[in-house]
């Protein structure tokens, strides 16, 4: 049976897992906590790296942040994971969607404008499979409107965007290490901090709302509650695990570019011949091969094609249901003008299996079962034709 995907573990977690008990500190910021933060900062180039216990909880910082209140309004992609929405309708949100384009699956930057308001607070920018948005116009609209930008990177670590880091380029960055993301920890998230104002407070709303870190650095002689905030700092056992993941991201990463190119090139033909779509790769985008999918044309295709591929030991799986049509979509937010793409395309996608370590062996066996299934499928059109002549 080959998954969809291999939670990733390098050998070497367990060394560093047993290094950060010796050190006898468990909670948050600790040692591994700090070196996570500074390969974060110091490869990405970003200003400031929290390490959090989820990108849910970066995202929920976020939203605290930007101070989210009722009837604020959040541009947003329906075409997303619950959180990027969640997070700021738990502080009053109002969600505003705005449509994709086919091509990436990403928020249409030309859509965007139209669907400002006197209220809206900020645009999340969601680089679905890793594959940036268009970050030069999002991020000219914020300027224009003096709006906020959050980017949900947690498909992201590693992707670029004309030469930067995803992550670093909006005000805030969120980052997820959950294990079906490329690096992970179990659970376990970053929030980077581009916009220097939001560093202090962003401190302090992971540490419950207290000034705790200006304690431990002897600025303050007790500390206290001083804002509102939660619990969202990292375990050093979590870091442990990630640590060693991250000294090795360029090696991942690659491995999966190469599955990624070698689904590319096997699926070309079926390209062509209109059975399904390949994803599109912006130019000045590199991506980090999170996820590969491809669009078939129609949602029963794809029921049919993810039966025949789990018959013969193929996992695959499609997402996400759009949050507009979920019931907390429908009661918290609206959609701005035509859903052109969104709910199609949605229905169209279909995850193959993409991991650290997948064989190419494996992708052409993938690859013509999918191609058996495009075949067998014209015979059956065929024959259903024929008999269809015959009846009359
Ligand atoms: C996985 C994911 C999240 C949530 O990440 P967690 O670390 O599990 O909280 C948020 N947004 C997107 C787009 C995701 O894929």
């Amino acid at each position: 049976m080959i998954p969809l995907y291999k939670p990733l573990v390098t050998g070497r977690e367990s060394l560093y897992i047993d290094d950060a008990i010796k050190t006898g500190k468990f909670s948050g910021d600790g040692i591994f906590t700090q070196r996570c933060r500074e390969w974060l900062e110091s490869t990405l180039e970003c200003k400031k790296a929290l390490l959090t216990t989820s990108c849910t909880h970066a995202l929920e910082m976020a939203a605290m942040l930007l101070d989210i209140s009722n009837g604020d309004e959040i541009i947003v992609p329906s075409f997303t994971f619950v959180s990027t929405g969640n997070a700021f309708v738990l502080h009053g949100a109002k969600l505003v969607f705005v449509d994709i384009r086919p091509d990436t699956m990403n928020l249409n930057e030309m859509l965007i404008e139209q669907a400002i308001s006197e209220k809206t607070k900020a645009i999340i920018a969601v680089h679905y499979a890793g594959v940036s948005c268009e970050m030069d116009v999002i991020m000219k609209l914020a300027n224009k409107y003096n709006l906020i930008v959050i980017e949900d990177a947690a498909h992201a670590l590693m992707s670029k965007y004309k030469n930067q880091y995803l992550g670093t380029i909006g005000h805030l960055g969120c980052f997820s290490f959950h294990e079906s993301k490329n690096y992970h920890c179990g659970e376990g998230g970053a929030l980077l901090i581009n916009d220097e104002r939001f560093i202090e407070r962003a401190e302090i709303i992971r540490d419950k709302g207290t000034n705790r870190k200006n304690y431990f650095r002897g600025e303050v002689d007790k500390y206290t509650w001083v804002d509102i905030g939660s619990s969202y700092l990292m375990s050093e056992l979590n870091a442990a695990f990630l640590y060693p993941q991250l000294l090795i991201a360029e090696d991942i990463n690659n491995d999966r570019l190469k599955s990624w190119e070698t689904y590319y090139r096997a699926l070309i033909n079926l390209n062509l011949e209109n059975k399904l779509t390949l994803p599109s790769i912006p130019r000045q985008v590199n991506h980090n091969a999170h996820i590969f999918y491809i669009k078939v044309p129609s949602k029963g295709i794809r029921s049919g094609l993810i039966s025949y591929l789990q018959e013969n030991g193929i996992s695959t799986s499609f997402h996400y249901i759009p949050l507009h049509s979920s019931d907390m979509g429908e009661v918290h937010g609206v959609f701005n003008k035509e859903d052109i793409y969104t709910s199609i395309e949605s229905e169209r996608l279909l995850r193959l299996p993409m991991y650290y370590g997948l064989k190419q062996s494996d992708i052409f066996d993938i690859v013509s079962l999918i191609r058996d299934y495009f075949d067998k499928e014209n015979s059956d059109e065929k024959s259903r034709r024929l008999l269809g002549k015959t009846e009359f």
